[in-house]
């Protein structure tokens, strides 16, 4: 699933799927991976093996904060 190499970890797969959905663009890494949001003026890295547990959730939550996010959000 997906046009990027699938990640090693289930939760980071599941993240970047998240994202995907999310309309970001996800970079293969080699040393991590990179996603960048619709418009282009955010971005972030997605590491391969934090040590945080919360880390690739924590990447959706942040991604899904940014500004060209938000416009859905009003409820
Ligand atoms: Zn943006």
């Amino acid at each position: 699933m997906g046009y990027w190499k699938k990640h090693q970890k289930p939760d980071g797969q599941k993240a970047l799927e998240e994202l995907d959905a999310m309309g970001w663009k996800i970079e293969n890494p080699p040393k991590y991976y990179t996603v960048k949001c619709p418009c282009g003026s955010h971005a972030r890295s997605v590491h391969l093996t934090p040590s945080n547990p919360g880390y690739f959730q924590e990447s959706v939550r942040w991604a899904k904060r940014q500004t060209c996010m938000n416009e859905e959000e009003g409820q």
